[in-house]
C-alpha cells in the first residue's frame, strides 16, 4: 500500500485544468482569432442607455416583456459580403423574438406557453442583404426576468461561413460543459457516498461533503437545457436555486463539525431561514431572482467564515484538508464578491453566482472532495496500520512472557522447527531448571520469587546475548536454542558460565535468603539425540533431573546412560510404592488381630517418623523406620487369638510365647524386604536401652537406633492407645511415663527429642 495518497502534482493539474476550463469560457477571444470580419455588439443597447459597467439597460413595456434595441451603422456590415448571420448566446427567457429593420428574422421558444427553458444556449438568425439599410435597428423583444445576453460571449454578426463555425463551436461547449462538470461532480460524489458505505465508516462530517457535492450537482442541471414538463418555470427554478444554498448550509454543518465553529453553523442556520422565506415569498421568477441575489450576501458571509476557520485551523494544524478548504473558500470568493458588488450597485438585478461562480464552486468542492477522498485513503492507511500494530503487538504479548520478556514455551517449538527447517543446523537444547526452588518460595515469597526468576533470565541473556535463543519454557525453567559451534564455545560451556553466574550473582544470592539458589542444567542435541524437536527437549530435560538425581547444581549432557540409570531408578521407586502399599495393607491386618483399636502400626510409623525427622537421619534409614514401624508387630500373626486378646494375666508359658514375636516377625520380615534396618525395626523394638529387653538382650547403642525409635514410638502409643480392657493414658501422662523410663528402658535422647516433638502438637 502506498503510504499516502495526496500529490500536489494532482493539485496542480487541477488547478491548470480549471484555468483552462475558464479560458475555453472567454470564446470572445478565441473568436476574435478567428478574423475581423465578425461584429461584437458589445454595446447593444436601448437607445444608446448603458450604466457603468457597460451593460445594457432595459425596458419594460406595459406587457411586462422586454424590448432591447440597438443601431447598427451600413459601415459595420461593409467587412460582411452577403447574408450575416447574427449569433446570440444565453439569452434567457420563455421565448424571445428578433427584428431587424422592424422584420422578424426569428424566434426560439413559444409565445403561448412559458415552459420552454432558453437559457444557456446559443442561437443563430439570418440577417438577409437585402434587408441592410444605412440605420438598422436591431431589437429583442422578450419575455424574461433577465437581461439578454450578459456576460462571457457578446451577441456577434458574422459573414455565414465564419459565423456558422462559431455557432457549432459554442453550441458544443455549451451543451457540454455542464454535462461535464455535471458528471465529475456526480461520479464524485457518489464515489465518495459509496466509499462511506464501503469502508463502513461512522463518520457523519467526512459523509456530509459529498453529500454537499451531490446536492450543487443537481443545481448544475438549471445550467443544461432540461425540459421539464411537470413543473412550472417557477418551482423548477425555486427548487435548483435552493439546492445551491442547502449545498452550502451542508458543507457549512460539515465543517461547522470539524472545526467545531459555532460562527459557521448560525450563518448556515441564517441561510437555512432566508431559503424558506425565498421559497415561501417569491410569486414570480423576478422576486425570486431579487430574494436570491440578496441572499448571496450570507453565502459570502458563509464562504469567508470557511476561509477564516479553516485557515486558522491549517496554520494550527498543518492539515492538507483544512489548506484545501481554505484554498476552496478563496475560489468561491471571486464570484461571491462579484455578485455582492452587483448586488449592492444594482439593486440585486444583475447577477446572481453566475457561470464562472458555478465553475470556481464546482472546482472548489471538486478539490475538497479529493482531499476528502486522500483523507479517505490516509485514515483507511493509518487504521490499517494501527490494526497491524495492534496485531503485531498482540502476537508478541501471546508469545512474549509478561515476567521476563523472554519467549514463551508457545513461541519455543515454532521457533525450534523454524530453525531446523531454514538452517538444518547442529542445535543444542539447554535446559535449566532452579533447584529446590519451591522452599525458597515459601521462604522469601511469590513476590521475590519472582524477582530470582527475572534476575536469573537476565543473567541468561547476559550469557547467551541473543533473545530470540533464550524463552522461559515453565515456571522457573527456561530453555536455550544454542548453535554449539559458535565461536568455538560448546553449550556446556555456556551452561557451565550460566550455572556459575548465578553462583556468584550476589544480590540473587542474597534473595533467596539463607538457601543457596543454584541451577540444574541439561543438554540434548539436534540431530544427535533425536530428530523429533519435542524428543530433543525431553532428553535436555531428562539431563537436567540427572543432574538434579545426582546432587543439584550441575550440568549433565544427555547420553544413553542416562535414559537407562533414569529408568533403573524409576522402576526401583515404582517397586517401592508397590512394597509401601502392601506394607500399609499388611499393618492393617496385624493392627485387626492386635487388641488396639484404630492404627497402632501406621500410628507408630508415624511418630517414629517424627523422631527421624527431628534428629535429621538420612533418607535411607528414614525411609526404614517408616516401613519398620509398619511391621514391627507382625509376628503377632502368628500367635494365636487367646493369647493375645486374653483379659487376664499372662501365665509365664503364654508370655514366653508372646515374646517370641519380635523374632517371628524379623523371620517374616526378612523374607519381604531385603533391609537390615526395616529388619532391625522389627527384631528389636522391645529391646530395653539397660539391657533388660528381647528378644536379644541387647543394651544401649547396641540396638540399632531404628530400633530404639520404633521402641519410643511403640510405646508412646501403647499407652495413649484405648484398648477392650481399659481407657488410654492421656498425652501428658504417657510422656511422663516415658520420661520416667529414660536410660532404663528407653534412650534418653530419643525420649527428649520425641517429648520436644510433641509438645509442639
Ligand atoms: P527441584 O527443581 O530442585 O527438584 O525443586 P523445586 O522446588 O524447584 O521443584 P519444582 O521444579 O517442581 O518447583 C517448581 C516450583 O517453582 C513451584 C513454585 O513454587 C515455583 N514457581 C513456578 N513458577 C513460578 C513463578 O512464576 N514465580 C514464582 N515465584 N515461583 C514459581
Ligand atoms: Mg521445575
Ligand atoms: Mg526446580
Amino acid at each position: 500500500m502506498k503510504k499516502k495518497f495526496f500529490n500536489i502534482y494532482i493539485l496542480i493539474i487541477i488547478i491548470i485544468f480549471s484555468i483552462i476550463l475558464t479560458g475555453l469560457l472567454y470564446t470572445k477571444y478565441i473568436i476574435k482569432e478567428n478574423g475581423d470580419n465578425i461584429i461584437f455588439l458589445e454595446n447593444f443597447t436601448v437607445n444608446d442607455e448603458k450604466n457603468d459597467f457597460g451593460e445594457q439597460k432595459i425596458v419594460i413595456d406595459e406587457n411586462n416583456f422586454f424590448k432591447c434595441e440597438t443601431i447598427i451603422s451600413k459601415k459595420m456590415f461593409n467587412k460582411i459580403d452577403g447574408d450575416a448571420l447574427l449569433i446570440v448566446s444565453r439569452i434567457r427567457g420563455s421565448w424571445h423574438k428578433v427584428y431587424f429593420n422592424n422584420k422578424l428574422i426569428g424566434m426560439i421558444g413559444d409565445d403561448k406557453y412559458e415552459r420552454v427553458n432558453l437559457w444557456n444556449n446559443v442561437y443563430k438568425f439570418v440577417i438577409s442583404e437585402k434587408l441592410i439599410e444605412n440605420e438598422n435597428s436591431l431589437v429583442f423583444y422578450t419575455y424574461s426576468e433577465y437581461k439578454i445576453g450578459h456576460g462571457n460571449i457578446p451577441i456577434f454578426i458574422s459573414d455565414t461561413r465564419i459565423g456558422t463555425e462559431i455557432f457549432y463551436l459554442l453550441r458544443t461547449i455549451y451543451s457540454n460543459l455542464y454535462i461535464f462538470f455535471l458528471s465529475i461532480l456526480l461520479a464524485m460524489s457518489s464515489m465518495e457516498i459509496m466509499m462511506f458505505i464501503i469502508t463502513k465508516m461512522n463518520n457523519k462530517i467526512v459523509f456530509l461533503f459529498p453529500v454537499s457535492i451531490f446536492i450543487i450537482s443537481i443545481y448544475i442541471l438549471d445550467y443544461i437545457v432540461v425540459p421539464h414538463p411537470f413543473l412550472s418555470d417557477l418551482l423548477f427554478k425555486k427548487i435548483v436555486l435552493s439546492l445551491l444554498y442547502i449545498s452550502s448550509i451542508v458543507m457549512s454543518i460539515a465543517l461547522s463539525k470539524l472545526y467545531k465553529s459555532k460562527i459557521i453553523l448560525n450563518i448556515a442556520k441564517i441561510i437555512g431561514i432566508c431559503v424558506i422565506i425565498m421559497f415561501i415569498l417569491s410569486s414570480n421568477l423576478i422576486e425570486l431572482s431579487y430574494y436570491s441575489t440578496r441572499l448571496n450576501l450570507v453565502l459570502l458571509l458563509s464562504v469567508i467564515s470557511w476561509i477564516i476557520v479553516s485557515f486558522r485551523n491549517y496554520r494550527l494544524y498543518k492539515k492538507t484538508q483544512d489548506y484545501m478548504i481554505c484554498f476552496s473558500g478563496l475560489l468561491l470568493l471571486g464570484p461571491s464578491i462579484h455578485d455582492t458588488f452587483s448586488l449592492l450597485l444594482f439593486d440585486g438585478k444583475l447577477m446572481r453566482l453566475g457561470v464562472y461562480g458555478i465553475v470556481f464552486y464546482s472546482v472548489a468542492i471538486l478539490l475538497i472532495t479529493l482531499i476528502n477522498y486522500i483523507d479517505y485513503q490516509n485514515l483507511i492507511y493509518s487504521e490499517k496500520k494501527i490494526i497491524e500494530v495492534e496485531k503485531e503487538r498482540l502476537k508478541k504479548a501471546l508469545i512474549l512472557d509478561e515476567l521476563t520478556g523472554l519467549y514463551n514455551h508457545r513461541h519455543f517449538y515454532e521457533a525450534f522447527s523454524n530453525r531446523i527447517k531454514v538452517k538444518n543446523e547442529n542445535i543444542d537444547i539447554i535446559f535449566i531448571d532452579i533447584d529446590k526452588f519451591r522452599p525458597i518460595n515459601d521462604l522469601v515469597g511469590y513476590e521475590i520469587g519472582d524477582e530470582i526468576i527475572k534476575g536469573i533470565s537476565n543473567e541468561i541473556l547476559n550469557v547467551v546475548k541473543d533473545k530470540e535463543a533464550v524463552y522461559r519454557f515453565g515456571g522457573e525453567e527456561f530453555v536455550i536454542i544454542y548453535n554449539n559451534i559458535i565461536g568455538n564455545i560448546t553449550s556446556n560451556d555456556i551452561a557451565e558460565q550460566i550455572r556459575r553466574k548465578i553462583i556468584a550473582n550476589e544480590e540473587l544470592q542474597n534473595l533467596s535468603g539463607y538457601l543457596p539458589l543454584t541451577l540444574s542444567i541439561g543438554i540434548a542435541s539436534y540431530p544427535k539425540d533425536s530428530i523429533d524437536p519435542k524428543l530433543v527437549v525431553s532428553k535436555a530435560e531428562k539431563a537436567m533431573i540427572f543432574a538434579k538425581l545426582n546432587g543439584r547444581n550441575k550440568v549433565s549432557i544427555y547420553d544413553s546412560n542416562i535414559e537407562l540409570q533414569l529408568e533403573d531408578d524409576s522402576q526401583t521407586n515404582y517397586r517401592n510404592q508397590v512394597l509401601i502399599k502392601s506394607i500399609y495393607n499388611l499393618a492393617s491386618a496385624i493392627d485387626l488381630k492386635d487388641t488396639y483399636t484404630g492404627y497402632h502400626s501406621a500410628e507408630v510409623s508415624r511418630f517414629a517418623m517424627m523422631i527421624a525427622d527431628e534428629l535429621k537421619l538420612s533418607d535411607e534409614k528414614k525411609y526404614a523406620i517408616r516401613l519398620g514401624g509398619l511391621l514391627h508387630d507382625i509376628g503377632k500373626l502368628s500367635i494365636s487369638d487367646t493369647i493375645i486378646r486374653k483379659k487376664g494375666k499372662l501365665t509365664d508359658e503364654e508370655y514366653s510365647i508372646i515374646k517370641e514375636h519380635p523374632k517371628t516377625g524379623s523371620d517374616i520380615t526378612c523374607k519381604i524386604v531385603d533391609n537390615n534396618d526395616i529388619i532391625a525395626c522389627v527384631r528389636s523394638h522391645h529391646e530395653r536401652y539397660d539391657g533388660a529387653g528381647y528378644p536379644d538382650g541387647l543394651k544401649g547403642e547396641e540396638i540399632p537406633i531404628v530400633a530404639r525409635i520404633t521402641c519410643v514410638a511403640d510405646s508412646y502409643h501403647a499407652m495413649i492407645s484405648k484398648r477392650s480392657y481399659r481407657e488410654g493414658m492421656s498425652k501428658e501422662k504417657a510422656l511422663f511415663e516415658l520420661e520416667n523410663n529414660k536410660d532404663t528402658q528407653f534412650d534418653s535422647k530419643i525420649v527428649d527429642v520425641f517429648i520436644s516433638v510433641m509438645k509442639d502438637i
